[in-house]
């Protein structure tokens, strides 16, 4: 038979598991406690009895991902985390740190289907989705590695995280947990490319996390050609689940949108994104392009992203332009992981 991995579990399901066994209850949040400590020997786990830990060796084991690479930013501290999973395939994440504390952003699936066009994930298209352990331990792993606690965490790594609803919530549940890393929800945010129906269940959830819309372009007709889940879900489907959301959750919806230049940065293009989003409650964080070495996308001029930050602000948007970090190790999404997926097939 094969053995149960018990990284990624939530309490409720181990302890499901351990009442499986004939053990009492409690025994769950003791076991749950060691693995997010990072103990993957049970051996290990020296507040169990005897007789448990031979049944938990017998039947279960705990995955944990492996650092595969690491890049540090000359620049800041960002680093760049290259993991190894134990099917060989390879994720990325990055940590960041900032004034308020320390993030990392998770990878969600091994590659991605989304097909955006100026996106590097998505080139090779989607390998799999990633269990709740493998995301779980990206923080883990940072954790370890770097010796200070991870304070807010973003899904925005590769890899469409409403596509892998059941694990993403798992994954939220174990971070958010005081057993394991007890990262508040409030710290967490959700960054999606728009898949309609996932972002009504999410905002069911009634989860205080922040959702992050990829919106990129104010119209159909543009959205359709940079985001391709727009053919399926278009800009007014979008915004109505974004105010669905919202009314649930009373959270304000960020959207992002990634300047190009000469593509999405144009003066129509701002006063049409801030009619679009007037009397929302959100924030749009524009993001000056990572060019792509694949893709023949530009980074817009800076006196063009200032000038689109100036028009949202005029028509009473609240706007940032997001900080750079890691710009010399190809921190954007995906990036890293391609050039070295490269040079290993090199
Ligand atoms: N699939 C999700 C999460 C992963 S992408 C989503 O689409 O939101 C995380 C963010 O990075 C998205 O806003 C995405 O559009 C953006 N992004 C991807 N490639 C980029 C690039 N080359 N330059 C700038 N932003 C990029």
């Amino acid at each position: 038979m094969a053995k149960t991995n018990l990284k990624g579990m939530t309490v409720e399901e181990l302890q499901d598991f351990i009442v499986s066994l004939g053990e009492p209850p409690y025994r769950a949040r003791q076991i749950f406690r060691w693995i997010y400590k990072g103990v993957t020997d049970f051996e290990k786990m020296t507040d169990l009895p005897r007789t448990l830990v031979e049944k938990l060796k017998e039947l279960s084991y705990i995955d944990k991902i492996g650092i595969y690479k690491k890049f540090q930013s000359r620049k800041d501290a960002t680093v760049k985390y290259l993991f190894l999973l134990s099917d060989n395939n390879i994720i990325e994440s990055v940590k960041m740190e900032h004034s308020y504390g320390v993030s990392v952003c998770v990878s969600s699936q091994v590659g991605c289907a989304m097909g955006c066009a100026f996106c590097a994930s998505t080139i090779d298209g989607l390998k799999r989705s990633l269990n709740s352990g493998e995301m779980v331990d990206q923080i883990l792993v940072i954790q370890e590695d770097i010796k200070k606690r991870i304070s807010h965490v973003v899904i925005m790594g590769s890899g469409e995280p409403l596509l892998n609803y059941d694990e993403l919530i798992k994954f939220l549940n174990i971070i958010n947990s005081p057993l394991a890393f007890n990262i508040s929800y409030r710290r967490i945010t959700v960054s999606t490319c728009g898949i309609v129906p996932e972002i009504r269940r999410l905002a069911d959830e009634g989860l205080p996390i922040t959702l992050s819309v990829s919106l990129h372009a104010p119209e159909d007709d543009l959205r359709d050609k940079l985001v391709p889940v727009n053919r399926r879900y278009p800009i007014l489907e979008l915004l109505d689940a974004c105010k669905y959301y919202i009314i649930k959750t009373n959270r304000r919806i960020t959207f992002e949108y990634a300047l190009i230049s000469d593509v999405n940065d144009s003066k129509e293009c701002a006063v049409k994104l801030a009619r679009l989003l007037k009397g929302l409650l959100c924030h749009v964080n524009l993001i000056p392009l990572n060019p792509v070495r694949e893709r023949d996308f530009m980074r817009s001029k800076p006196e063009n992203i200032r000038l689109f930050q100036e028009i949202l602000r005029h028509y009473g948007i609240s706007v940032t332009v997001r900080q750079e970090m890691g710009a010399d190790i190809e921190a954007a999404c995906g990036q890293l992981r391609r050039s070295i997926m490269n040079e290993v097939k090199r």
